[in-house]
């Protein structure tokens, strides 16, 4: 299967238009930002967007914090429309990477509608997956920048100094959603609103599951086996 994605990718001669699934904590934003720098595509992580309009306190953000403080996902059509108003944007015209999205299957049939009709299709939906008890450890020693966004795990990757961002020395913070008993809930999202993805690309002959579990360079390293050009 891996191979035959491989062969039918090897020969693209326009930019990818690639999904990451996966569960919250399984690395999904920092493998998407390497492959997306490595393609040169958009990381269009509906998470970050959704964090944005939260900070720039918009229409959008104060209905989005409701539902993201408690780990639930914001409904289908407020997601749906922000996507379509991003894929306008120049930097997407070619390809892109969406990180966090679809999440529901009426956001992935509203994505194969919205890409039918700006005659696109999808090269690849990649499911990065592992065990519940790594993701727990994973997401209760994350922490965010407050200024930058970029995150760092206490256990995993601790910054160079405690408390401050490696990149920007902006203050580390805990996100809401990274508490421990919204965590056990965004899993339960997960497996009962996303997991179904898997099934429904893997219908479709999109599918491609990889392992995330490992260092950052394994997990890349197996991503990348699976994409044109990928064998380093
Ligand atoms: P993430 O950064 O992808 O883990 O997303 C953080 C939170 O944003 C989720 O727990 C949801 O509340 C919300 N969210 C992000 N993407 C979506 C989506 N595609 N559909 C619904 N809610 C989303």
């Amino acid at each position: 299967m891996a191979y035959g994605h491989y062969r039918r990718y090897t020969y693209l001669n326009r930019k990818m238009r690639l999904v990451f699934l996966g569960p919250p904590g399984i690395g999904k934003g920092t493998q998407a930002k390497i492959i997306c720098h490595r393609f040169t595509i958009p990381h269009l992580s509906t998470g970050d967007m959704l964090r944005s309009a939260i900070s720039a306190e918009s229409d959008l953000g104060k209905k989005a914090r409701t539902f993201m403080d408690r780990g639930n996902l914001v409904p289908d059509d407020v997601v749906l429309g922000m996507v379509e108003e991003r894929l306008q944007k120049p930097d997407a015209h070619g390809g892109y990477l969406f990180d966090g999205f679809p999440r529901t299957l009426p956001q992935a049939d509203g994505l194969n509608e919205l890409l039918n009709r700006i005659n696109q299709n999808l090269d690849i939906v990649l499911a990065l997956e592992g065990d519940d008890d790594i993701l727990i450890k994973r997401l209760s020693s994350r922490r965010t920048c407050e200024s930058c966004g970029t995150i760092t795990n206490l256990i995993f990757s601790p910054p160079r100094e405690e408390g401050k961002c490696d990149e920007c020395s902006g203050k580390l913070i805990q996100r809401n959603d990274d508490k421990p008993d919204v965590i056990s809930e965004r899993l339960k999202v997960y497996q009962r609103q996303t997991e179904p993805l898997i099934t429904y690309y893997a219908e479709k002959d999109q599918l491609i599951r990889v392992n995330g579990v490992g260092t950052i360079k394994e997990v890349t390293a197996r991503i990348s086996k699976n994409l044109p050009d990928g064998e380093s």
